[in-house]
């Protein structure tokens, strides 16, 4: 692993740079700005003495509430928050470069909300991209993914007025038949279909299965149709970079043009900790050129947000530095593979991508008291499940594990279930 930016620092060293960075910002003690709507936290409420605060720069930046407006890789941004912006740029230039593979500064990004609205800002700039660049009507620009794709997807499409296409995968291996993405493809351009926007997953929600957007790329340049390629990492992208470093899903990739990340998941970061990154030169597909009160460019989909979940990202990274993630990843991946091992022992089904750490178990090995009993998650709440899952984050250990198992072997035991 060569990382550029990515290390590991210390709590000090952390604290220095957050400490210098909020006296960059704006000091509501100091300066009065008249015309912005923002503040610090109320003081009668979020009692800004408390001595804990010394010890914590993330509290610290929490009280002193700074607004992120806007994507602050390009342009200007509003000038009362450079310092903790910089932490953002930061953030976004460490992982397009260093977990990412990107050139450096070849990517812009902003955190969001959410893989949601990461996943929305993606399909907003590509299908203006193809209205501007192409004079695309909104009938000829439709969604492109699988079935095992995340529902944000639908929810964009539904935003955007775009219809959606999904190819179906194969039940045993959840990749993608070509066939059926051949006949998607064609099906969209029968109806008039002439622009595609693909997202391609890096980890499925529900299996952890990983798409290969070489394969979307191939089929779509062999039907003549232009396309656009995003990466929904909201649950891999933390993981599969670094479980499989050799791997083409990235910015090294030339038929990949953004990604979606999500902190707030395998990072476990607060929640509003959504990543997006693009490569450059797409961002401004979304400029809304009436934000004239925000100085720099409104090109994000959220306006106001916190940036102190940008903080937090950044203390995150730096806490772990790429080796200390690489082990919390390696032993999460032991985990997922001691399961499976019981597993394969009990002859129990399961999909497992070898990279991640999701098993999805089918569902007929599996009593409805005891996925009630460990929390598992079904892939229908409203229809009989096919299959339920277990992710392997920190909180789920071996012993833990070992009792579902023993549970689990009972119950297959028994003829009734
Ligand atoms: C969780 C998830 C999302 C949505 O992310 P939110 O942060 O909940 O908005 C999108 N795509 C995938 C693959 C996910 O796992």
């Amino acid at each position: 692993m060569e990382n550029k930016y990515w290390k590991k620092l210390s709590h000090k060293e952390q604290d220095t740079r957050i400490t210098a960075a909020l006296k960059i910002n704006i000091d509501y003690q100091e300066k009065l700005p008249l015309g912005i709507p923002v503040s610090k936290l109320d003081p009668n409420v979020f009692y800004e003495q408390a001595s804990f605060l010394n010890e914590a720069p993330l509290l610290r930046t929490y009280v002193q509430n700074p607004n992120h407006i806007g994507c602050h890789t390009l342009g200007n941004s509003e000038p009362f928050f450079n310092g903790t912006q910089e932490l953002e740029r930061e953030v976004i230039e460490l992982l397009s470069v260093d977990l990412l593979k990107a050139d450096d500064l070849s990517c812009d990004g902003y955190i969001a909300a959410g893989g949601t609205e990461a996943n929305i800002q993606a399909a907003w700039i590509y299908r203006n991209y193809f209205i501007e660049q192409f004079s695309a009507g909104i009938e000829e620009i439709a969604l492109l993914s699988s079935e095992d794709t995340h529902y944000s997807v639908t929810k964009a499409a539904n935003l955007l007025n775009l219809r959606s296409y999904s190819a179906d995968v194969n039940d045993e291996t959840r990749t993608i038949i070509e066939e059926s993405l051949d006949a998607e493809i064609k099906k969209a351009m029968k109806a008039g279909i002439k622009y595609f926007i693909v997202f391609s997953n890096m980890a499925t929600t529900m299996f952890g299965s990983v798409d290969d957007p070489d394969v979307y790329a191939a089929c779509l340049s062999k039907n003549e149709v232009a396309f656009k390629i995003h990466i929904d990492g909201a649950f891999g992208g933390f993981i599969y970079p670094v479980s499989c470093p050799d791997n083409t899903i990235n910015f090294s990739n030339p038929n990949v043009s953004s990604i979606t990340l999500d902190a707030h998941k395998m990072l476990q970061a607060p929640y509003g900790t959504g990543i997006f990154i693009v490569r450059k030169g797409l961002m401004h597909y979304v400029l809304t050129k009436e934000a004239r009160y925000v100085s720099g460019m409104d090109i994000t989909l959220s306006g106001s947000r916190s940036g102190t979940n940008a903080v937090a990202v950044w203390m995150i990274l730096f806490t772990y530095g790429p080796y200390g993630w690489y082990e919390k990843i390696s032993k999460l991946l032991y985990r997922t593979k001691w399961l499976c091992k019981q597993l394969d022992a009990e002859n129990i089904n399961y999909y497992r991508h070898p990279d991640l750490n999701i098993v999805a178990i089918r569902a007929k090995h599996i009593p409805h008291v005891l996925a009630e009993k460990y929390g598992m998650v079904p892939d229908s709440h409203t229809e009989n499940p096919e299959w339920y899952k277990i992710v392997l984050m920190d909180h789920v250990e071996v012993d833990y594990l070992m009792e579902f198992m023993e549970e689990l072997k009972a119950a297959n035991q028994r003829v009734d279930i």
